[in-house]
Order: C-alpha cells, then sequence, then structure tokens
C-alpha cells in the first residue's frame, strides 16, 4: 500500500509542483497517470522511488505484510538506462549481483526472467545490438528479477512504435495477472491510460491539490478496447484533462 499525506513539494528554484496533496494505493491495484507536460508525474514517481524527498507531508510505502517500512521499489524509464558495455544477461543480473546473491541464484533467476520476457535467444547480446522493445524488455526484466513491492514506469514505452508498445502493455498485464503486485504507469497516452489502468490518477497545472481520480474496473481485458464502457471511458478522461490543464490546483474527485 502507498500513502501520500500533504504532501508538499517545489523543486528550488520553481513553483511548487504540490501542494498539501494526499493520495493512496492498496496493494496490488494498478494505476495509470495522466496529466499535461510539466505537470509533475515524474516528480511524483521520483517522490515515490525515494530520489526525490518531500519539503513536508509524509509518503508511506508498505508491502502488504503486517508493519510498516519502505517496500522495494523499482523504476523504468523511458530511455531504458541499460549499460552498454554489458550484455542483456549482465545488465538483468546486475541487481541481483550488487545485492550479493551467489553466482547460482544470480545464473537462475536472471535465466528464468530472460526467459519470462521473451528475450533469452538475445542474453549475450548488447543493447545496441537489440531493437527497442527488446532493449525495454531488458530494462523490465532488470527491475523485477528485484521482486519489487512497487513497479513504477515513467512513460516506458512512449518512444517505441504502436504495435511494440501494445505488445509490452500487454505483457505487464500479464505478468501483473500471474502475480498482481502494484503497479504504477504514467503515460500521456489517454487510449493507453484507460486500456490499462484500474484507476487513474488525473493531474493538472501544478500546483497540485486535490487527487483527481477516474475508476475503471473494466480495464485490463483483451477486448476492453471494444466495449462501450471503453469509449466513454476515454471520453470522459478527454473532458477531465482538459478541465484540469485549465484549473490551477486540479479538479476535484
Ligand atoms: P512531467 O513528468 O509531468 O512532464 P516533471 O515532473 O518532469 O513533469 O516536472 C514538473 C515541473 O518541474 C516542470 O515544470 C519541470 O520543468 C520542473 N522540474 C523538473 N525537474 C526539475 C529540476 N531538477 N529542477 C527544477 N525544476 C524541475
Ligand atoms: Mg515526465
Amino acid at each position: 500500500m502507498v500513502n501520500i499525506e500533504g504532501l508538499n513539494f517545489a523543486y528550488k528554484k520553481g513553483i511548487p509542483i504540490f501542494r498539501d496533496f494526499s493520495w493512496k494505493i492498496e496493494s496490488g491495484e494498478r494505476w495509470s497517470i495522466i496529466g499535461p507536460s510539466g505537470c509533475g508525474k515524474s516528480t511524483l514517481l521520483y517522490l515515490l522511488a525515494g530520489l526525490k524527498l518531500p519539503d513536508s507531508g509524509r509518503i508511506t510505502i508498505s508491502n502488504g505484510q503486517s508493519g510498516v517500512h519502505k517496500g522495494k521499489t523499482g523504476l523504468i524509464l523511458q530511455d531504458y538506462g541499460l549499460l552498454p558495455w554489458s550484455t542483456a544477461f549482465q545488465n538483468v543480473a546486475l541487481g541481483l549481483k550488487i545485492q550479493r546473491f551467489s553466482k547460482a541464484v544470480v545464473h537462475q533467476t536472471t535465466t528464468l526472467w530472460l526467459k519470462e520476457l521473451g528475450i533469452d535467444s538475445v542474453a549475450s547480446h548488447y543493447p545496441g545490438e537489440l531493437s527497442g522493445g527488446q532493449r525495454q524488455r531488458v530494462a523490465i526484466a532488470r527491475t523485477l528479477v528485484l521482486h519489487p513491492s512497487l513497479l513504477l514506469m515513467d512513460e516506458p514505452f512512449a518512444s517505441l512504435d504502436t504495435l511494440t508498445r501494445e505488445d509490452l502493455l500487454n505483457l505487464t498485464l500479464s505478468l501483473w495477472r500471474k502475480e498482481p503486485s502494484t503497479m504504477v504507469l504514467v503515460t500521456h497516452n489517454i487510449e493507453e491510460a484507460v486500456f490499462w489502468g484500474g484507476h487513474i490518477l488525473v493531474l493538472g497545472k501544478a500546483p497540485n491539490s486535490l487527487c483527481t481520480i477516474i475508476d475503471n474496473p473494466g480495464s485490463g481485458q483483451s477486448d476492453y478496447r471494444e466495449s462501450h464502457e471503453y469509449r466513454s471511458r476515454c471520453q470522459q478522461l478527454r473532458g477531465l484533462i482538459q478541465t484540469s490543464a485549465n484549473s490551477v490546483g486540479g479538479t476535484e474527485q
């Protein structure tokens, strides 16, 4: 579970991005975050990943078991962030090595995830020898080997072609179905947000104060895109984004 209470955050020289902002995610939920460029989507993920600290307020991440502690978070970015001089295998294995797992465990776990993501045939290739889709699969595998209880994705598929993007969206959904961990996907694409997220957080022009949320229970089904519910949800979201883009401080739920 993720609980943000009364978050205030501003970059040193800028206007506040979040002002008394609160938001809650239950364990195992899938959330899309959408909003205009510069509204604070990436900033929110960095705050959740612990890469930035709130000026005030509280961010609590627990893994659903008893006791509150900082659950493990995994962050996947658009530009892959792979080491160019390491093979796909070595990139995926890196986190496990850093955590000093035994050679056998590193080998076994890495092999398993390469297979799971359909990139075992390119295990010995370097990032420069892979397609964009394959590189992003390596980035996903590299994050998932560490079993994060919270998976954060910042426009991870934005630079890929439509078919590869859909393919990878479906892949994250099937991974979620197998093991429903908590996932957050930032996207600027309305259709993607509605297809993927069981809930959608809409951010507006900074500073964001009130949390605008759409619940989207039909999402993730393979035929959801053909449904009336999907189309009306897209329309609702389009309207909300227009409203929040024009109003400072976001709109009410
Ligand atoms: P989004 O991901 O929604 O496009 P960001 O979270 O990247 O937005 O940025 C939110 C705002 O904060 C933007 O106005 C951006 O210019 C500003 N910003 C982002 N990073 C920094 C930084 N390191 N220093 C100062 N301002 C920043
Ligand atoms: Mg961003």
